[in-house]
C-alpha cells in the first residue's frame, strides 16, 4: 500500500489527527481532519506534498463519524465519500436525528442519577457539532466490502469508540488503517453512543470495544496506520496491555462499590477532581467499566424509580 500520511491540527485534548492518502486505481483519502482553517491548509498542503491536488481525490473514506476524522469531506464535493451508514446521521443532521440524539442521552443521563442541572449542560455541549462535516455519504461500506479502487483492501467493522468504527486491513501486506481502534500513546475511549439502528437499547461500548481489540489482534497486522500519533506493529502486545489495564479499572470500580450506588455517584468519586469538567466523557468511562462487571457476573444493575443503582453480586 502506497501510504502518504498527513498531519492534520486539531482543537482537541488528542492532539493531531491523521489522514492517509493512498494511491491505487484511485487516488483515496482516509479521514480528513476537523472543519477548523487550519486543518484545512494542513490537508490542502498535505495532498500538495504528496505530488497531488484536492481535485485529484476521487474518494474519500472515513474510519468513523468523530469531527476529528469526518470535518473535511466538505472539501471533496466532487468525490465519493465512503463510511459506515451511521455517519450519515451526523454529516445529515436531520432535527429528526438530532432530537432523538438528545432523548437517547437525556434518558441514559437520568438513568444514571445525573441531577438534572448537569444533564442540561451535557446535551448543551453534545449539541456542539459544527466541526463536522455536511456533506452526506454517497456510498456506505460494510464488513467484508473491498474498498473501490485497491484491490484487497477489505473493510472489518470494529465499534466500541464509535458506532460506525472500520479498519481497512490490505490481505497481502496486511497492513491496516485502523482510525482511533488502537493508538499508540493513549487509550482510545469507549464512548456512550446512540445505536446504529436508532433504538434505544444503549450499545456496550467497552464490551464492543475489547471484542474489536481482540479482532484485531487476530488479524495479524503487519503494521497498523493510526488516527493518532505513529504507525504500530507490534499490535499483539499492545492490545494485551490496554484489556489488562481496562481489567484494573473495572476492578476499582469494583472496589468503590461498597453499598449499591448510581453511575453518577460513582463517577464523582472516582473522577472527584475532574468530573465537573469532563462530566460526559469520565460518565462514559465509569459506565463501560460497570457493563465489563456486570458481563462478568461481578455486579448487577436494578432499576429503581427510573434510576439503575449497581450492586456486587
Ligand atoms: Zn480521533
Amino acid at each position: 500500500m502506497e501510504t502518504f500520511k498527513i498531519e492534520i491540527p486539531t482543537p482537541y485534548a488528542v492532539g493531531d489527527v491523521n489522514a492517509f492518502l493512498v494511491k491505487g486505481d484511485a487516488l483515496t483519502l482516509f479521514d480528513a481532519g476537523p472543519k477548523t482553517e487550519e486543518a484545512y491548509d494542513a490537508l490542502k498542503w498535505g495532498i500538495r506534498s504528496a505530488g497531488y491536488d484536492m481535485k485529484d481525490v476521487e474518494q474519500v473514506v472515513l474510519t468513523h463519524h468523530h469531527p476529528d476524522h469526518v470535518g473535511w469531506v466538505d472539501a471533496f464535493s466532487h468525490a465519493e465519500i465512503l463510511g459506515h451508514a451511521y455517519v450519515d446521521h451526523w454529516m445529515k443532521k436531520t432535527p429528526e436525528f438530532l432530537h432523538y440524539h438528545n432523548t437517547f442521552y437525556a434518558k441514559q443521563l437520568k438513568e444514571g442519577g445525573v441531577p438534572e442541572k448537569y444533564i442540561q449542560r451535557i446535551l448543551k455541549v453534545k449539541g456542539e457539532i459544527e466541526l463536522f462535516g455536511s456533506l452526506p455519504l454517497t456510498g456506505y461500506l460494510k464488513e467484508g466490502d473491498e474498498i473501490p479502487g485497491h484491490k484487497g483492501l477489505m473493510v472489518y467493522e470494529t465499534p466500541g469508540h464509535g458506532q460506525s468504527h472500520l479498519v481497512f486491513l490490505e490481505e497481502g501486506t496486511r497492513q491496516c488503517i485502523g482510525g482511533d481502534l488502537l493508538l499508540e500513546r493513549t487509550s482510545s475511549n469507549p464512548l456512550v453512543e446512540p445505536p446504529a439502528d436508532l433504538s434505544m437499547e444503549r450499545p456496550k461500548s467497552l464490551l464492543q470495544y475489547n471484542a474489536s481489540l481482540q479482532k484485531l489482534k487476530a488479524l495479524n497486522v503487519s503494521k497498523l496506520y493510526t488516527g493518532h500519533g505513529g504507525e504500530i506493529t507490534e499490535i499483539g502486545k499492545l492490545v494485551d496491555e490496554r484489556l489488562e489495564r481496562q481489567k484494573q479499572r473495572a476492578i476499582k470500580v469494583y472496589d468503590y462499590l461498597v453499598k449499591p450506588q448510581t453511575n453518577f455517584e460513582l463517577t464523582t468519586q472516582l473522577f472527584e477532581r475532574i468530573y465537573q469538567q469532563q462530566l460526559g466523557l469520565t460518565l462514559s468511562e465509569t459506565l463501560g467499566q460497570l457493563d465489563y462487571l456486570v458481563e462478568n457476573e461481578m455486579v448487577e444493575a436494578k432499576m429503581q424509580g427510573g434510576v439503575i443503582y449497581y450492586s456486587r453480586i
